[in-house]
Protein backbone atom coordinates (compact mmCIF):
# COMPACT_ATOMS: atom_id res chain seq x y z
CA UNK A 1 0.00 0.00 0.00
CA UNK A 2 1.92 3.02 -0.81
CA UNK A 3 1.84 6.35 0.03
CA UNK A 4 2.25 8.85 -2.14
CA UNK A 5 3.25 12.48 -0.37
CA UNK A 6 3.03 15.16 -2.66
CA UNK A 7 5.61 18.17 -2.23
CA UNK A 8 4.80 21.25 -4.58
CA UNK A 9 8.01 23.85 -5.29
CA UNK A 10 7.45 26.01 -2.67
CA UNK A 11 7.09 22.96 -0.04
CA UNK A 12 11.22 22.38 0.15
CA UNK A 13 11.22 22.04 4.01
CA UNK A 14 12.38 19.06 5.83
CA UNK A 15 9.59 20.04 8.71
CA UNK A 16 6.85 19.66 5.85
CA UNK A 17 3.79 18.54 7.20
CA UNK A 18 3.02 16.10 4.37
CA UNK A 19 6.48 14.41 5.34
CA UNK A 20 5.54 13.48 8.99
CA UNK A 21 5.48 9.84 9.49
CA UNK A 22 7.12 9.18 6.25
CA UNK A 23 8.06 5.00 6.14
CA UNK A 24 11.12 5.37 3.46
CA UNK A 25 9.83 1.57 2.77
CA UNK A 26 6.31 2.27 1.24
CA UNK A 27 5.97 5.98 0.43
CA UNK A 28 7.41 7.76 -2.13
CA UNK A 29 6.87 11.15 -2.62
CA UNK A 30 6.14 13.19 -5.65
CA UNK A 31 8.02 16.29 -6.85
CA UNK A 32 7.13 17.36 -10.33
CA UNK A 33 8.34 20.90 -12.35
CA UNK A 34 5.10 22.00 -14.58
CA UNK A 35 4.95 24.01 -17.12
CA UNK A 36 1.81 25.43 -15.77
CA UNK A 37 3.00 26.69 -12.63
CA UNK A 38 5.61 27.79 -14.05
CA UNK A 39 3.52 30.32 -16.64
CA UNK A 40 0.07 31.12 -15.15
CA UNK A 41 2.02 34.58 -14.78
CA UNK A 42 5.32 34.67 -16.73
CA UNK A 43 7.28 35.06 -13.81
CA UNK A 44 10.68 36.45 -13.48
CA UNK A 45 13.26 33.84 -15.06
CA UNK A 46 15.22 33.96 -11.45
CA UNK A 47 11.97 33.04 -9.59
CA UNK A 48 11.68 29.82 -12.22
CA UNK A 49 15.57 29.19 -11.99
CA UNK A 50 15.28 29.43 -8.35
CA UNK A 51 12.25 27.29 -7.26
CA UNK A 52 13.23 24.59 -9.98
CA UNK A 53 16.84 24.41 -8.47
CA UNK A 54 15.43 24.41 -4.99
CA UNK A 55 13.24 21.80 -5.60
CA UNK A 56 15.94 19.75 -7.39
CA UNK A 57 18.34 19.93 -4.58
CA UNK A 58 15.62 19.01 -1.77
CA UNK A 59 14.67 15.64 -4.03
CA UNK A 60 18.78 15.04 -3.35
CA UNK A 61 18.54 15.78 -0.07
CA UNK A 62 15.40 13.51 0.35
CA UNK A 63 17.02 10.38 -1.60
CA UNK A 64 20.24 10.90 0.64
CA UNK A 65 17.70 10.24 3.47
CA UNK A 66 16.78 6.65 2.18
CA UNK A 67 13.42 8.58 0.49
CA UNK A 68 11.92 7.28 -2.75
CA UNK A 69 11.64 10.36 -4.78
CA UNK A 70 9.50 10.21 -8.13
CA UNK A 71 10.72 13.64 -9.77
CA UNK A 72 9.68 14.46 -12.94
CA UNK A 73 11.21 17.48 -14.91
CA UNK A 74 10.23 19.90 -17.14
CA UNK A 75 11.68 18.89 -20.39
CA UNK A 76 10.66 15.13 -19.44
CA UNK A 77 8.83 13.14 -22.25
CA UNK A 78 5.25 12.29 -20.87
CA UNK A 79 5.29 15.09 -18.28
CA UNK A 80 1.77 16.60 -18.10
CA UNK A 81 2.29 19.51 -17.45
CA UNK A 82 0.30 20.02 -14.89
CA UNK A 83 0.14 19.30 -11.18
CA UNK A 84 -3.38 17.31 -11.36
CA UNK A 85 -2.10 15.88 -14.19
CA UNK A 86 1.55 14.33 -12.61
CA UNK A 87 -0.01 13.28 -9.28
CA UNK A 88 -2.98 11.45 -11.64
CA UNK A 89 0.23 10.24 -13.58
CA UNK A 90 1.91 8.94 -10.09
CA UNK A 91 -0.93 7.45 -8.27
CA UNK A 92 -2.00 5.36 -11.27
CA UNK A 93 1.72 4.36 -11.97
CA UNK A 94 2.09 3.48 -8.36
CA UNK A 95 -1.55 1.84 -7.14
CA UNK A 96 -1.16 4.29 -4.78
CA UNK A 97 -4.08 4.06 -1.28
CA UNK A 98 -3.40 7.28 0.02
CA UNK A 99 -2.65 10.77 -1.03
CA UNK A 100 -0.86 13.34 1.57
CA UNK A 101 0.19 16.78 1.36
CA UNK A 102 0.79 20.07 2.58
CA UNK A 103 -2.11 23.13 2.20
CA UNK A 104 -0.93 24.99 -0.65
CA UNK A 105 0.26 28.81 -0.60
CA UNK A 106 -2.38 29.52 -3.13
CA UNK A 107 -5.75 29.48 -3.62
CA UNK A 108 -5.79 28.27 -7.24
CA UNK A 109 -3.45 25.37 -5.86
CA UNK A 110 -5.75 24.73 -3.25
CA UNK A 111 -9.03 24.71 -5.54
CA UNK A 112 -7.01 22.33 -7.66
CA UNK A 113 -5.87 19.96 -5.02
CA UNK A 114 -9.48 19.80 -4.01
CA UNK A 115 -10.41 17.97 -6.85
CA UNK A 116 -7.14 15.36 -6.79
CA UNK A 117 -9.68 12.92 -4.91
CA UNK A 118 -12.16 12.47 -7.80
CA UNK A 119 -9.57 12.99 -10.44
CA UNK A 120 -7.67 9.92 -9.00
CA UNK A 121 -9.68 7.98 -7.21
CA UNK A 122 -7.10 7.47 -4.26
CA UNK A 123 -8.31 9.47 -1.23
CA UNK A 124 -6.19 12.67 -0.56
CA UNK A 125 -5.46 14.24 3.20
CA UNK A 126 -4.84 17.64 2.54
CA UNK A 127 -2.28 18.83 5.96
CA UNK A 128 -2.00 22.33 7.77
CA UNK A 129 1.03 24.06 6.69
CA UNK A 130 2.55 24.18 9.92
CA UNK A 131 6.12 25.70 8.60
CA UNK A 132 4.17 29.36 9.68
CA UNK A 133 3.88 30.39 13.30
CA UNK A 134 -0.05 31.38 13.00
CA UNK A 135 -2.26 28.64 11.73
CA UNK A 136 -5.40 29.72 9.57
CA UNK A 137 -7.51 28.33 12.21
CA UNK A 138 -5.96 30.92 15.21
CA UNK A 139 -5.97 33.92 12.46
CA UNK A 140 -9.67 33.26 12.33
CA UNK A 141 -10.41 33.01 15.20
CA UNK A 142 -8.00 36.26 16.26
CA UNK A 143 -10.44 38.03 13.32
CA UNK A 144 -13.35 37.35 14.79
CA UNK A 145 -16.15 39.82 14.45
CA UNK A 146 -13.20 42.63 14.91
CA UNK A 147 -14.60 45.36 12.79
CA UNK A 148 -10.38 46.57 12.05
CA UNK A 149 -8.02 43.59 11.14
CA UNK A 150 -4.70 45.65 12.16
CA UNK A 151 -1.47 44.40 12.11
CA UNK A 152 0.23 45.65 15.09
CA UNK A 153 -2.66 44.02 17.58
CA UNK A 154 -1.85 40.52 15.86
CA UNK A 155 1.50 41.09 16.03
CA UNK A 156 1.38 42.02 20.01
CA UNK A 157 -0.54 38.57 19.97
CA UNK A 158 2.03 36.36 17.93
CA UNK A 159 4.37 37.75 20.46
CA UNK A 160 2.64 36.63 23.66
CA UNK A 161 2.07 33.70 22.24
CA UNK A 162 5.81 32.80 21.28
CA UNK A 163 7.65 34.71 23.44
CA UNK A 164 9.76 36.58 21.20
CA UNK A 165 11.33 39.72 22.42
CA UNK A 166 9.00 39.52 25.83
CA UNK A 167 10.18 39.70 29.12
CA UNK A 168 7.03 38.37 30.83
CA UNK A 169 3.72 37.25 29.49
CA UNK A 170 2.45 40.55 29.29
CA UNK A 171 5.99 42.81 29.20
CA UNK A 172 8.15 43.53 25.64
CA UNK A 173 11.64 43.30 25.49
CA UNK A 174 12.50 47.35 25.95
CA UNK A 175 9.06 48.12 27.46
CA UNK A 176 8.01 48.83 23.89
CA UNK A 177 6.09 46.66 21.40
CA UNK A 178 7.05 49.01 18.66
CA UNK A 179 9.95 50.56 17.44
CA UNK A 180 9.00 51.83 14.02
CA UNK A 181 9.58 55.57 15.15
CA UNK A 182 13.40 54.85 15.42
CA UNK A 183 13.69 53.26 11.92
CA UNK A 184 12.74 56.31 9.17
CA UNK A 185 16.21 57.14 8.86
CA UNK A 186 17.67 58.44 5.25
CA UNK A 187 21.18 56.99 4.30
CA UNK A 188 24.08 58.96 5.15
CA UNK A 189 26.57 59.98 2.21
CA UNK A 190 29.15 58.44 4.07
CA UNK A 191 27.90 55.41 5.10
CA UNK A 192 28.20 52.20 2.43
CA UNK A 193 25.92 49.12 3.58
CA UNK A 194 27.99 45.60 3.12
CA UNK A 195 27.09 43.98 0.39
CA UNK A 196 24.92 40.62 0.83
CA UNK A 197 26.60 37.25 0.28
CA UNK A 198 26.35 36.42 -3.07
CA UNK A 199 25.33 32.24 -3.69
CA UNK A 200 27.05 31.18 -7.19
CA UNK A 201 25.46 29.33 -8.72
CA UNK A 202 26.49 25.87 -8.69
CA UNK A 203 25.76 22.21 -11.49
CA UNK A 204 22.27 21.91 -10.74
CA UNK A 205 21.41 25.92 -10.24
CA UNK A 206 23.43 26.22 -13.63
CA UNK A 207 21.82 23.44 -15.22
CA UNK A 208 18.44 24.52 -14.71
CA UNK A 209 19.21 28.59 -15.50
CA UNK A 210 19.94 27.07 -19.06
CA UNK A 211 16.66 25.39 -19.03
CA UNK A 212 14.95 28.51 -18.07
CA UNK A 213 16.47 30.53 -20.85
CA UNK A 214 15.75 28.15 -23.63
CA UNK A 215 12.15 27.58 -22.20
CA UNK A 216 10.93 30.72 -21.02
CA UNK A 217 13.26 32.64 -22.91
CA UNK A 218 10.01 35.89 -23.06
CA UNK A 219 9.80 36.09 -19.16
CA UNK A 220 10.53 39.09 -17.67
CA UNK A 221 14.61 39.70 -16.36
CA UNK A 222 17.62 38.55 -16.82
CA UNK A 223 19.42 35.94 -15.29
CA UNK A 224 22.92 36.84 -15.57
CA UNK A 225 23.32 38.32 -11.27
CA UNK A 226 21.59 34.87 -10.29
CA UNK A 227 23.09 34.36 -6.99
CA UNK A 228 19.81 33.16 -4.61
CA UNK A 229 20.51 30.25 -1.92
CA UNK A 230 18.93 27.63 -3.06
CA UNK A 231 19.36 24.84 -0.18
CA UNK A 232 18.62 25.05 3.58
CA UNK A 233 22.45 25.37 4.20
CA UNK A 234 23.10 28.48 1.46
CA UNK A 235 19.79 29.64 3.35
CA UNK A 236 21.30 29.40 6.80
CA UNK A 237 24.21 31.54 5.77
CA UNK A 238 22.39 34.15 4.11
CA UNK A 239 20.56 34.45 7.19
CA UNK A 240 23.73 34.29 9.53
CA UNK A 241 25.25 36.70 6.75
CA UNK A 242 22.19 39.38 7.34
CA UNK A 243 22.67 39.01 10.96
CA UNK A 244 25.96 39.49 11.37
CA UNK A 245 26.96 42.24 9.00
CA UNK A 246 23.18 44.07 8.16
CA UNK A 247 21.18 43.35 10.96
CA UNK A 248 22.49 46.10 13.32
CA UNK A 249 21.79 49.21 11.38
CA UNK A 250 18.63 47.02 9.39
CA UNK A 251 16.13 49.18 11.52
CA UNK A 252 17.56 52.30 11.33
CA UNK A 253 17.32 52.22 7.29
CA UNK A 254 14.55 50.50 6.59
CA UNK A 255 12.93 52.94 5.00
CA UNK A 256 15.72 54.36 3.48
CA UNK A 257 16.60 54.11 -0.42
CA UNK A 258 19.73 55.14 -2.24
CA UNK A 259 21.03 55.24 -6.28
CA UNK A 260 23.43 51.98 -6.90
CA UNK A 261 22.10 50.56 -3.33
CA UNK A 262 19.54 47.80 -4.58
CA UNK A 263 19.99 46.20 -0.92
CA UNK A 264 21.09 48.69 1.77
CA UNK A 265 20.52 46.67 5.51
CA UNK A 266 17.80 44.13 4.24
CA UNK A 267 18.28 40.84 4.69
CA UNK A 268 17.15 39.21 1.40
CA UNK A 269 15.61 36.21 2.74
CA UNK A 270 11.86 36.66 1.54
CA UNK A 271 12.66 34.35 -1.23
CA UNK A 272 14.21 31.22 1.04
CA UNK A 273 11.42 31.70 3.16
CA UNK A 274 8.68 31.68 0.82
CA UNK A 275 10.44 28.12 -1.23
CA UNK A 276 10.83 26.93 2.08
CA UNK A 277 14.81 26.51 2.80
CA UNK A 278 14.68 28.66 5.75
CA UNK A 279 12.30 28.37 8.78
CA UNK A 280 10.66 31.34 10.17
CA UNK A 281 11.16 30.65 13.58
CA UNK A 282 14.96 30.26 13.35
CA UNK A 283 14.86 34.24 10.97
CA UNK A 284 13.34 35.19 14.33
CA UNK A 285 15.53 33.19 16.47
CA UNK A 286 18.54 34.03 15.30
CA UNK A 287 17.99 37.81 15.55
CA UNK A 288 16.51 37.84 18.76
CA UNK A 289 19.90 35.97 19.65
CA UNK A 290 21.75 38.71 18.72
CA UNK A 291 19.55 41.14 20.52
CA UNK A 292 20.11 39.09 23.53
CA UNK A 293 23.79 38.77 22.90
CA UNK A 294 24.64 42.20 22.60
CA UNK A 295 25.39 41.84 19.07
CA UNK A 296 22.23 44.04 17.58
CA UNK A 297 19.75 46.93 18.88
CA UNK A 298 16.27 46.14 19.58
CA UNK A 299 15.26 48.66 17.47
CA UNK A 300 16.55 46.79 14.58
CA UNK A 301 15.72 43.38 16.24
CA UNK A 302 12.30 44.22 17.11
CA UNK A 303 11.58 46.04 13.44
CA UNK A 304 12.92 42.64 11.80
CA UNK A 305 11.04 40.18 13.89
CA UNK A 306 7.82 42.53 13.63
CA UNK A 307 8.23 41.72 9.56
CA UNK A 308 8.31 38.04 9.77
CA UNK A 309 6.64 37.13 13.03
CA UNK A 310 3.82 40.22 12.33
CA UNK A 311 3.73 40.95 8.60
CA UNK A 312 4.68 38.00 7.25
CA UNK A 313 2.09 36.37 9.48
CA UNK A 314 -0.62 38.40 9.32
CA UNK A 315 -0.98 39.08 5.33
CA UNK A 316 -1.53 35.41 4.96
CA UNK A 317 -4.25 35.39 7.68
CA UNK A 318 -5.71 38.13 5.66
CA UNK A 319 -4.82 36.38 2.49
CA UNK A 320 -7.18 33.31 3.07
CA UNK A 321 -9.61 34.89 5.57
CA UNK A 322 -10.22 37.17 2.28
CA UNK A 323 -10.08 35.09 -0.56
CA UNK A 324 -11.39 34.57 -3.31
CA UNK A 325 -13.19 37.75 -2.93
CA UNK A 326 -10.25 39.87 -2.02
CA UNK A 327 -8.64 40.22 -5.66
CA UNK A 328 -12.09 41.60 -7.65
CA UNK A 329 -12.16 44.61 -4.71
CA UNK A 330 -11.84 47.87 -6.42
CA UNK A 331 -12.35 50.15 -4.01
CA UNK A 332 -10.58 53.50 -5.70
CA UNK A 333 -12.24 52.04 -8.82
CA UNK A 334 -8.77 52.30 -11.00
CA UNK A 335 -8.85 51.62 -14.08
CA UNK A 336 -5.52 52.69 -16.01
CA UNK A 337 -3.62 49.88 -17.99
CA UNK A 338 -0.17 49.35 -16.42
CA UNK A 339 1.97 51.82 -19.00
CA UNK A 340 5.09 50.02 -20.69
CA UNK A 341 7.88 51.64 -19.00
CA UNK A 342 7.02 49.28 -15.31
CA UNK A 343 8.72 46.27 -17.92
CA UNK A 344 11.18 48.18 -20.07
CA UNK A 345 12.33 50.52 -16.60
CA UNK A 346 12.71 53.27 -19.97
CA UNK A 347 11.38 56.43 -17.62
CA UNK A 348 13.40 60.21 -16.50
CA UNK A 349 11.91 59.79 -13.60
CA UNK A 350 15.20 58.44 -11.65
CA UNK A 351 13.35 56.35 -8.60
CA UNK A 352 11.06 54.31 -10.84
CA UNK A 353 14.08 54.10 -13.42
CA UNK A 354 16.10 53.08 -10.10
CA UNK A 355 13.63 50.39 -8.80
CA UNK A 356 12.82 49.06 -12.10
CA UNK A 357 16.19 47.77 -13.51
CA UNK A 358 17.19 46.49 -9.80
CA UNK A 359 13.77 44.72 -10.39
CA UNK A 360 14.66 43.22 -13.84
CA UNK A 361 18.42 42.16 -12.99
CA UNK A 362 18.17 40.77 -9.65
CA UNK A 363 14.25 39.30 -8.95
CA UNK A 364 14.26 42.09 -5.94
CA UNK A 365 13.69 45.38 -4.74
CA UNK A 366 13.31 46.38 -1.26
CA UNK A 367 9.92 46.87 0.58
CA UNK A 368 10.29 50.77 0.33
CA UNK A 369 10.76 50.50 -3.10
CA UNK A 370 8.04 48.17 -3.66
CA UNK A 371 5.48 50.25 -1.57
CA UNK A 372 6.50 54.23 -1.89
CA UNK A 373 7.54 54.29 -5.86
CA UNK A 374 6.47 51.23 -7.73
CA UNK A 375 3.24 51.05 -5.80
CA UNK A 376 2.86 54.57 -4.70
CA UNK A 377 3.10 55.76 -8.49
CA UNK A 378 0.41 53.11 -9.36
CA UNK A 379 -1.70 54.03 -6.44
CA UNK A 380 -1.64 58.04 -7.63
CA UNK A 381 -1.60 57.29 -11.54
CA UNK A 382 -5.08 54.65 -11.02
CA UNK A 383 -3.46 51.52 -12.56
CA UNK A 384 -5.62 48.64 -12.77
CA UNK A 385 -5.28 46.53 -9.33
CA UNK A 386 -5.34 43.56 -11.41
CA UNK A 387 -2.61 44.40 -13.95
CA UNK A 388 -0.29 45.81 -10.95
CA UNK A 389 -0.62 42.45 -9.23
CA UNK A 390 0.33 40.43 -12.21
CA UNK A 391 3.59 43.06 -12.63
CA UNK A 392 4.10 42.40 -8.88
CA UNK A 393 3.29 38.45 -9.05
CA UNK A 394 5.73 38.39 -12.14
CA UNK A 395 8.96 40.32 -11.14
CA UNK A 396 9.85 39.52 -7.93
CA UNK A 397 12.05 36.05 -6.86
CA UNK A 398 9.75 35.73 -3.60
CA UNK A 399 6.26 36.28 -5.64
CA UNK A 400 3.61 34.21 -4.03
CA UNK A 401 -0.02 35.00 -4.31
CA UNK A 402 -0.25 34.66 -0.86
CA UNK A 403 1.96 37.39 0.40
CA UNK A 404 2.02 39.34 -2.96
CA UNK A 405 -1.54 40.26 -3.27
CA UNK A 406 -2.59 41.76 0.22
CA UNK A 407 0.79 43.90 -0.35
CA UNK A 408 -0.16 44.77 -3.63
CA UNK A 409 -3.85 45.42 -3.75
CA UNK A 410 -4.49 46.26 0.09
CA UNK A 411 -0.99 47.46 0.98
CA UNK A 412 0.14 49.60 -2.15
CA UNK A 413 -3.34 50.02 -3.66
CA UNK A 414 -6.15 50.36 -1.35
CA UNK A 415 -7.85 48.55 -3.63
CA UNK A 416 -9.33 46.51 -0.54
CA UNK A 417 -10.63 49.63 0.75
CA UNK A 418 -8.92 49.62 3.55
CA UNK A 419 -8.96 45.99 4.95
CA UNK A 420 -5.03 45.90 5.32
CA UNK A 421 -4.17 49.41 5.71
CA UNK A 422 -6.42 52.48 7.40
CA UNK A 423 -5.17 54.69 4.77
CA UNK A 424 -3.96 54.73 1.82
CA UNK A 425 -0.14 54.83 1.43
CA UNK A 426 0.00 57.89 -1.15
CA UNK A 427 2.78 60.58 -0.93
CA UNK A 428 4.40 63.39 -2.76
CA UNK A 429 8.35 63.26 -4.36
CA UNK A 430 8.86 64.96 -1.18
CA UNK A 431 8.90 62.00 0.83
CA UNK A 432 11.28 59.93 -2.29
CA UNK A 433 12.91 62.89 -1.73
CA UNK A 434 13.76 62.95 1.96
CA UNK A 435 13.91 58.96 2.23
CA UNK A 436 16.30 58.99 -0.82
CA UNK A 437 19.22 60.80 -3.16
CA UNK A 438 17.75 60.00 -6.71
CA UNK A 439 15.92 63.26 -6.56
CA UNK A 440 19.53 64.84 -6.53
CA UNK A 441 20.07 63.18 -10.09
CA UNK A 442 16.97 63.31 -11.65
CA UNK A 443 15.91 65.25 -15.00
CA UNK A 444 12.50 66.34 -13.25
CA UNK A 445 12.41 68.86 -10.17
CA UNK A 446 10.99 67.52 -6.89
CA UNK A 447 10.52 71.10 -5.92
CA UNK A 448 7.96 71.99 -8.58
CA UNK A 449 4.68 70.89 -8.75
CA UNK A 450 3.94 72.10 -12.15
CA UNK A 451 5.69 73.24 -15.10
CA UNK A 452 8.05 71.14 -17.44
CA UNK A 453 10.24 69.58 -14.77
CA UNK A 454 7.65 69.14 -12.24
CA UNK A 455 7.70 65.80 -10.45
CA UNK A 456 4.95 63.48 -11.76
CA UNK A 457 4.10 62.46 -8.07
CA UNK A 458 3.66 66.19 -7.23
CA UNK A 459 0.99 66.77 -9.67
CA UNK A 460 -0.12 62.80 -9.52
CA UNK A 461 -0.27 63.32 -5.19
CA UNK A 462 -2.48 66.19 -5.25
CA UNK A 463 -4.88 64.95 -8.22
CA UNK A 464 -5.07 61.55 -6.41
CA UNK A 465 -6.52 63.33 -3.37
CA UNK A 466 -8.51 66.05 -5.31
CA UNK A 467 -10.30 62.82 -7.46
CA UNK A 468 -10.87 61.15 -4.25
CA UNK A 469 -11.71 64.02 -1.70
CA UNK A 470 -15.25 62.48 -1.28
CA UNK A 471 -14.34 58.94 -0.04
CA UNK A 472 -11.11 60.25 2.14
CA UNK A 473 -13.48 62.46 4.10
CA UNK A 474 -15.13 59.94 5.41
CA UNK A 475 -11.43 58.80 7.00
CA UNK A 476 -10.14 60.89 9.54
CA UNK A 477 -6.53 59.98 8.80
CA UNK A 478 -6.84 61.35 5.63
CA UNK A 479 -8.17 65.23 7.16
CA UNK A 480 -4.75 66.50 7.13
CA UNK A 481 -4.00 66.15 3.10
CA UNK A 482 -7.62 67.32 2.54
CA UNK A 483 -7.04 70.92 4.75
CA UNK A 484 -4.25 71.51 3.27
CA UNK A 485 -6.06 70.49 -0.20
CA UNK A 486 -8.61 73.16 0.61
CA UNK A 487 -6.15 75.73 1.83
CA UNK A 488 -4.44 75.96 -1.58
CA UNK A 489 -4.48 78.58 -4.25
CA UNK A 490 -7.62 77.08 -6.58
CA UNK A 491 -5.69 78.25 -9.60
CA UNK A 492 -2.66 75.87 -8.24
CA UNK A 493 -4.99 73.15 -7.85
CA UNK A 494 -6.32 73.17 -11.05
CA UNK A 495 -3.18 73.60 -13.03
CA UNK A 496 -2.05 70.83 -11.29
CA UNK A 497 -4.98 68.80 -11.77
CA UNK A 498 -4.76 69.55 -15.56
CA UNK A 499 -0.95 68.40 -15.73
CA UNK A 500 -2.11 64.99 -13.87
CA UNK A 501 -4.78 64.69 -16.60
CA UNK A 502 -2.17 65.53 -19.53
CA UNK A 503 0.04 63.48 -17.99
CA UNK A 504 -2.15 60.00 -17.62
CA UNK A 505 -2.96 60.50 -21.16
CA UNK A 506 0.07 60.72 -22.26
CA UNK A 507 0.87 57.28 -20.70
CA UNK A 508 -2.54 55.62 -21.87
CA UNK A 509 -0.63 56.65 -24.94
CA UNK A 510 2.68 54.65 -24.74
CA UNK A 511 4.63 57.47 -23.73
CA UNK A 512 7.08 57.55 -21.22
CA UNK A 513 7.31 59.82 -18.85
CA UNK A 514 10.23 63.01 -20.04
CA UNK A 515 10.46 66.50 -18.58
CA UNK A 516 9.31 69.48 -21.00
CA UNK A 517 7.04 67.33 -22.98
CA UNK A 518 4.76 69.66 -24.51
CA UNK A 519 2.13 67.73 -24.31
CA UNK A 520 2.39 67.24 -20.49
CA UNK A 521 2.26 70.76 -19.34
P1 LIG B 1 13.43 42.57 4.69
O1 LIG B 1 13.10 44.00 4.49
O2 LIG B 1 14.83 42.27 5.09
O3 LIG B 1 12.40 41.96 5.73
C1 LIG B 1 12.61 40.70 6.36
C2 LIG B 1 11.50 39.73 6.04
O4 LIG B 1 10.28 40.15 6.57
C3 LIG B 1 11.22 39.52 4.56
O5 LIG B 1 12.11 38.59 4.02
C4 LIG B 1 9.79 39.01 4.56
O6 LIG B 1 9.74 37.63 4.73
C5 LIG B 1 9.19 39.69 5.76
N1 LIG B 1 8.40 40.85 5.35
C6 LIG B 1 8.76 42.14 5.39
N2 LIG B 1 7.72 42.92 5.01
C7 LIG B 1 6.72 42.11 4.70
C8 LIG B 1 5.40 42.31 4.24
N3 LIG B 1 4.90 43.54 4.03
N4 LIG B 1 4.65 41.24 4.01
C9 LIG B 1 5.12 39.99 4.22
N5 LIG B 1 6.36 39.73 4.66
C10 LIG B 1 7.14 40.78 4.91
N6 LIG B 1 7.03 39.89 0.09
C11 LIG B 1 7.14 38.65 -0.35
O7 LIG B 1 7.71 37.79 0.33
N7 LIG B 1 6.62 38.27 -1.56
C12 LIG B 1 5.98 39.18 -2.36
O8 LIG B 1 5.52 38.82 -3.44
C13 LIG B 1 5.86 40.52 -1.90
N8 LIG B 1 5.25 41.46 -2.67
C14 LIG B 1 5.15 42.73 -2.19
C15 LIG B 1 4.48 43.69 -2.99
C16 LIG B 1 4.35 44.99 -2.54
C17 LIG B 1 3.61 46.00 -3.36
C18 LIG B 1 4.89 45.35 -1.29
C19 LIG B 1 4.74 46.75 -0.78
C20 LIG B 1 5.56 44.43 -0.51
C21 LIG B 1 5.70 43.11 -0.94
N9 LIG B 1 6.34 42.14 -0.17
C22 LIG B 1 6.43 40.85 -0.64
C23 LIG B 1 6.84 42.44 1.20
C24 LIG B 1 8.30 42.90 1.27
O9 LIG B 1 8.48 44.01 0.41
C25 LIG B 1 9.27 41.81 0.92
O10 LIG B 1 9.03 40.68 1.74
C26 LIG B 1 10.71 42.23 1.15
O11 LIG B 1 11.01 43.38 0.39
C27 LIG B 1 11.66 41.09 0.80
O12 LIG B 1 12.99 41.49 0.92
P2 LIG B 1 13.88 41.10 2.18
O13 LIG B 1 13.89 39.64 2.36
O14 LIG B 1 15.21 41.78 1.98
O15 LIG B 1 13.06 41.75 3.36
FE1 LIG C 1 11.29 60.45 -8.32
FE2 LIG C 1 10.28 62.93 -8.54
FE3 LIG C 1 12.52 62.52 -7.18
FE4 LIG C 1 12.51 62.28 -9.82
S1 LIG C 1 12.15 64.13 -8.66
S2 LIG C 1 13.48 60.89 -8.37
S3 LIG C 1 10.48 61.43 -10.18
S4 LIG C 1 10.51 61.73 -6.66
Amino acid sequence: MTTLRVVLGDQCSDGLSALEGLDPARDVVLMAEVRAECTYVRHHKQKIALVLSAMRHFARRLEARGVRVRYVRLDEPGNTQTLRGEVERAAAALGASRILCTHPGEWRVAQDMRGWQDATGVPVEIRDDTRFLCSLDRFRAWAGERKQLRMEFFYREMRRATGLLMEGPDEPAGGQWNFDHDNRAALPRDIRPPKPRRFAPDEVTREVMSLVAREFPDHFGTLDAFAWPVTAEDAEAALDDFIRHRLPLFGTYQDAMAEGEPTLFHALVAAALNVGILDPRAACGAAERAYRAGDAPLNAVEGFIRQILGWREYVRGIYWLRMPAYRDTNALEATRPLPWFYWSGETDMACLRAAIAQTRDLAYAHHIQRLMVTGNFALLAGLDPAAVNDWYMVVYADAYEWVELPNTHGMALHADGGVMASKPYAASGAYINRMSDHCRGCAFDVKQATGARACPFNFLYWDFIARHADRFARNPRMAMPLRTLAKMDPRKVQAMRAQAAAFLQALERGEAPAPAQPSLV
